[in-house]
């Protein structure tokens, strides 16, 4: 059996490393912009970079690993890119003063592993690309999967308020993670700080008669807004119960939101025909909020299953909740006949 609270220590001074660069790109994004000329650019840089940071760290304290990363190097070897190479590198050295090109294209190229292996680490280097170049929230993802489930979530929030009284779209100075161990727990900590206490957290049922908040993502395109609007006021028709507007946020840090009991509910429904899900989309999150004691499914009550490949084939949207609240969504969902597009 993994060494599973050695798998979260190192995945969580990973993830501290990686946000302690995207940060800092993040500050200098002007900066950055005006040294490419090209409005892709400052998400490249701190993708590639945080994806080296993370496997570079995995690869030294765990030896050879298989992570599945977002990104790959092509783009930085083409000659032509040069000016993002040396970009990256610049980022990466803030926490690796010792990089070098070849040792930071070589720690990109961790990530290629491929998903034909039993247990095998999955990144999303930079979850949210649109709320991290709006200054908004973004998260470093990195989950352990074994078989069809992920058993450890590590997932940085570095823009994420801890205090849930602050406003989610003002970015927080320190940000907070989330650390879980399927079976054991899941742990918030401060996202600057890898030595931080780690405190447990979980999050209680919905109570009955209570008012429901929920969140969706910010990007229309991501989630269907007309079936998410009719499944919230068939909720509070049927139930007599206040459901809000969603509270929108991006990236996995939803998940992180319904852990801590400050949303009752995520909803990803499917927008466009044919959309699969990715696994590192969804690997963090789902462990992070299973742990916390929320339901993760898909729209048809179907687990998440990670078992086959890059995507999540086999499902359709997502729907996280506490068991109660994913009940009556669930039952929503069927009652309104909403389908998948296609
Ligand atoms: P969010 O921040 O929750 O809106 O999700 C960001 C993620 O949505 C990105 O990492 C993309 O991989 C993913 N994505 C891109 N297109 C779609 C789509 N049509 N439906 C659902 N997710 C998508
Ligand atoms: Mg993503």
């Amino acid at each position: 059996m993994p060494d599973y609270a050695k798998l979260m220590e190192v995945g969580r001074e990973a993830v501290c490393a990686a946000a302690i660069v995207t940060n800092q790109v993040q500050n200098a994004l002007d900066e950055v912009r005006s040294l490419t000329k090209d409005d892709k650019s400052p998400v490249t840089i701190a993708d590639y970079a945080a994806q080296a940071v993370v496997g570079r760290i995995l690869r030294e304290r765990l030896g050879d690993v298989i992570l599945v990363g977002e990104e790959d190097s092509a783009f930085l070897r083409d000659e032509d890119n040069a000016v993002f190479l040396n970009a990256t590198l610049a980022a990466v050295r803030e926490v690796w003063p010792e990089a070098t090109a070849d040792s930071l294209l070589e720690a990109v190229d961790v990530g290629s592993g491929d998903t034909h292996h039993r247990h095998f680490w999955t990144l999303d280097p930079i979850d949210g690309t649109k709320g991290f170049l709006r200054d908004q929230q973004y998260a470093i993802a990195l989950g352990y999967i074994e078989g069809d489930t992920p058993t450890v979530g590590v997932m940085g929030c570095p823009n994420l308020p801890v205090d849930m009284s602050e406003p989610l779209d003002v970015p927080h100075e320190h940000g907070c993670m989330y650390a879980a161990i399927k079976g054991v727990g899941v742990y918030e900590a401060p996202c600057d700080d890898p030595t931080g206490e780690l405190i447990r957290i979980t999050r209680l049922d919905h109570v009955e008669g209570e008012p429901i908040s929920v969140c969706a993502s910010v990007e229309k395109a991501h989630s269907n807004v007309s079936d998410t609007d009719r499944v919230l006021e068939h909720i509070a028709k049927t139930h007599g119960i206040e459901v809000g507007e969603p509270v929108r946020l991006d990236s996995q840090a939803k998940y992180a939101v319904v852990a801590r009991g400050q949303a009752d509910a995520y909803l990803r429904l499917p927008t466009r025909r044919g959309y699969v899900e990715r696994i590192w989309d969804h690997a963090a999150g789902c462990c992070i909020a299973c742990e916390a004691g929320a339901f993760v499914t898909d729209i048809f009550g179907r687990n998440l299953d990670f078992s086959h490949g890059r995507g999540l084939e086999k499902n359709k949207g997502v729907i996280c909740a506490p068991p109660r609240v994913h009940g009556r969504i669930i039952e929503a969902i069927e009652a309104l006949g909403i389908q998948p597009a296609g």
